[in-house]
């Protein structure tokens, strides 16, 4: 009765809720055959699961909606549109909403919205307005449907998420759930670009919750199996290598000069493997640049570095490294060699809380007869890097809708994750009520 659901589509999820409602009532009627039908399986919340079928038409109108809204990270005027869009949802399932401007970049807002329940846990809701599109994307990328699949720029990333976040916080707010101390709802204009001017707001409001949730796409069949929840994701941090050298005529007196661009080139292949002795970091040497002009031995050079970070304080090991290794020896003399790190967005490490939950959510997936998948790592940065960064708060991510083509072309969701994603978080923030 329970094989797997590889083609999930709608009408496979309508005879399964179907099916499970039978088996509940047989169940109810006797006491011995429902605990041993929880052992192997949970019968699926009929109320919530029929909600989720129920919302799916007004999940696309609002993902129409929204995509139909360019709102790439510069783009103030779709961002500030966006923001009208979704504060409006935000109120109508009961939420007090504020806007603030993000402190840095473009200097869109981000939208706040807060609603007290009865009950003990603070859950926090995010994710973000802007894509990563230059104006005018629709025209060459428009909104289209076609089949299991709905086209448009920023779709999957991150409207998708936004979607499945409000339609999941007005099914429960319509079923009446009051089970929480405080819900928040956090969405930034700026993501997309390092969340610059909201990555600290983020971090701060993260740790006054006992959980967060994060609304990053999740991945399309065609990429990955299982719909995964993501439980690490790399920060990013850079370096930066400075050399003082000394100027001096490259023909007439190129003896009287200090070069610090071969001692620039010295010192980045004496530290170019430092990282691999110390797990957890990477750094690579990227970009560099010196004074000129070419008749002149070289004054000045800088060098710059891509670090990313997969656990807590690797960075600050890989810069007591760094720092050891250039104070350890130079090739050039009376050169004068610096390095600095500088972290932008935090790593996102879940931790055992964080599986902890995201187990939950695999059980819960598991009741409408899904498979979900966690996937440890990912190198791309996300918000919940911020959110997670003190590590007061339980933090996990991608509970937005299956994509693929973010960041690139022909951008789409896949309209048979929409139910089970409403499902899902309904049906978890319940369970989070009740912890
Ligand atoms: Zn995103």
């Amino acid at each position: 009765m329970l094989a797997p659901a590889i083609h999930s589509d709608k009408k496979t999820i309508m005879t399964l809720h179907s099916s499970f409602l039978a088996l509940r009532s047989v169940s109810l009627a006797c006491g011995l055959a429902l605990g041993a039908a929880t052992a192997v399986q949970a019968a699926p919340d009929a109320r919530l699961l029929a909600a989720a079928e129920k919302a799916q038409p007004a999940v696309i109108d609002n993902l129409k909606e929204m995509v139909l809204i360019e709102s790439g990270s510069l783009n103030v005027d779709g961002l500030l549109k966006m923001a009208d869009v979704v504060e409006g949802r935000l109120k109508a399932a009961g939420f007090k909403t504020e806007r603030r401007k993000a402190t840095a970049g473009a200097g869109a807002d981000l939208v706040i919205g807060t609603v007290k329940g009865t009950g003990k846990r603070k859950i926090m809701l995010q994710g973000h307005m802007d894509t990563v599109y230059a104006p005018g994307i629709l025209n060459s990328q428009p909104y289209k449907v076609d089949g299991n699949r709905i086209y448009g720029p920023g779709i999957a990333d991150d409207k998708g998420g936004l979607a499945v976040m409000l339609a999941s916080l007005k099914i429960l707010a319509d079923a009446g759930w009051r089970d929480y101390d405080t819900l928040t709802v956090l969405m930034n204009p700026d993501e997309e670009v390092g969340s610059v001017g909201s990555g600290e707001l983020i971090a701060t409001m993260a740790d006054q919750h006992d959980t967060v949730l994060s609304f990053e796409p999740t991945a399309a069949k065609s990429v990955a199996k299982g719909e995964p929840l993501l439980l690490g994701a790399a920060g990013i941090a850079q370096a930066t290598m400075e050399v003082k050298g000394r100027a001096a005529h490259a023909g007439a007196a190129p003896e009287l000069g200090r070069n610090a661009l071969y001692e620039l080139s010295y010192q980045m292949l004496q530290t170019k493997d430092l990282a691999k002795e110390i797990p957890g970091v990477t750094l690579n040497w990227t970009v560099a640049r010196a004074t000129g002009p070419i008749n002149q031995i070289t004054e000045k050079a800088q060098a710059l570095g891509d670090i990313r970070i997969t656990q807590p304080g690797a960075e600050k090991k890989l810069n007591e490294a760094l720092q050891a290794k250039i104070a350890a020896g130079k090739l050039i003399p009376d050169t004068e060699t610096t390095v600095k790190v500088e972290v932008g967005r935090p790593a996102f490490i879940a931790g055992d809380k964080g599986r902890a939950l995201a187990e939950k959510a695999q059980a819960i997936y598991k009741e409408i007869d899904r498979d979900l998948v966690l996937t440890p790592m990912t190198g791309g940065g996300t918000d919940a890097g911020y959110a997670g960064r003190s590590d007061k708060a339980t933090v996990v991510e991608s509970f937005g809708l299956a994509g693929f083509g973010y960041h690139a072309r022909d951008e789409y969701i896949e309209i048979d994750s929409i139910v089970p994603r409403l499902y899902l978080v309904t049906r978890l923030l319940t369970e989070i009520g009740k912890q």
